[in-house]
């Protein structure tokens, strides 16, 4: 049988289709999310409904957003689920959630089990509505889910640790091997829970420093921040911030970047690359 045919529909590789069919991680997903009748949920990607229904089961009401204008038509005529949803049929990237937190009357609860291929940057959009947002329940690469909910010292730390961290708290729910899906992912995936912070723990000035920061220290990340840095800071304003000129990267903790982008932000880099 051709593995890329899920229930007569011909998974595209270029939307990341990979549909779950497990209904014990099915069921343990659902669980996690815990969807409530007065919530306002949004799910990206529902693709042939393996969370959609399960989700939709439990609610009057359900958002989602699928590129997919075939799946986005045959969501549309479900049975059942059909009369409860509210179906854009667009790039989720182009979501503006602000407004739809607006339109729903309340902050939003999102989920999905999410197209690896453009999972980083779909966050990263999610991430600037995070004011929008209760919490977020996504299926994700295992690797993903190691670098988002990582602390400095280790490998797996890096400018995603520290943006997503910065935003939300992040909590890993459950891995989940290729068997669940139809057709198999080449890779390990894992749930993945990140709850915006209701208040910022550690708040810039100007979060495009932060990120200038982040990529900078992240990209040459075998350097210690003397070199890598060397453009934003001298080593007397690192000594200045109580952080060693000599770490790397990975050394770093989310709150010292943080202070490192309002250093910045109060005093012009020293030397301007
Ligand atoms: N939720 C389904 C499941 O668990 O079986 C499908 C998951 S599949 C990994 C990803 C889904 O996201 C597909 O339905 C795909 O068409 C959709 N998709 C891909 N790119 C998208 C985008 N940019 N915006 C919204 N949906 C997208």
């Amino acid at each position: 049988m051709n593995n890329r045919v899920h229930q007569g529909h011909f998974a595209r590789k270029r939307f990341g289709q990979n549909f779950l069919n497990d209904p014990f991680i099915i069921d343990s997903i659902v669980s996690a999310i815990h969807p409530q009748k007065d919530e306002a949920l949004v799910e990206i990607g529902p693709g042939l409904g393996a969370l959609t229904e399960p989700v939709g089961d439990r609610l009057d009401k359900l958002t989602v957003i699928e590129l997919d204008r075939d799946l986005a038509a045959r969501l549309k005529t479900h049975p059942f689920l059909g009369p409860k949803l509210t179906i854009y049929q667009q790039d989720a990237m182009t979501m503006d959630f602000a407004a739809l937190a607006k339109e729903q009357g309340q902050s939003l609860r999102v989920f999905g089990n999410l197209p690896y291929n453009i999972s980083t940057p779909l966050m990263f959009h999610l991430f600037s509505y995070t004011d929008a947002i209760k919490d977020m329940h996504f299926m994700l690469q295992k690797e993903v889910v190691k670098r988002l909910v990582a602390g400095p010292d280790t490998k797996a730390y890096g400018r995603l640790s520290v943006m997503a961290q910065y935003y939300c708290q992040v909590i890993p729910v459950l891995e989940v091997p290729p068997t669940a899906f139809t057709p198999p992912p080449k890779v390990d995936s894992a749930v993945v829970r990140l709850v915006p912070h209701a208040t910022l723990p550690h708040p810039v000035k100007d979060l495009r420093l932060l990120e200038r920061i982040t990529s900078a220290a992240f990209n040459q990340r075998r350097k210690t921040i003397r070199n890598s840095l060397g453009n934003l800071f001298t080593v007397e304003a690192l000594t200045e911030l109580g952080i060693d000129p000599a770490m790397r990267a990975e050394n770093i903790s989310v709150a010292a970047y943080c202070q490192m982008a309002n250093y910045l932000a109060e005093n012009s880099p020293s030397k301007e690359s």
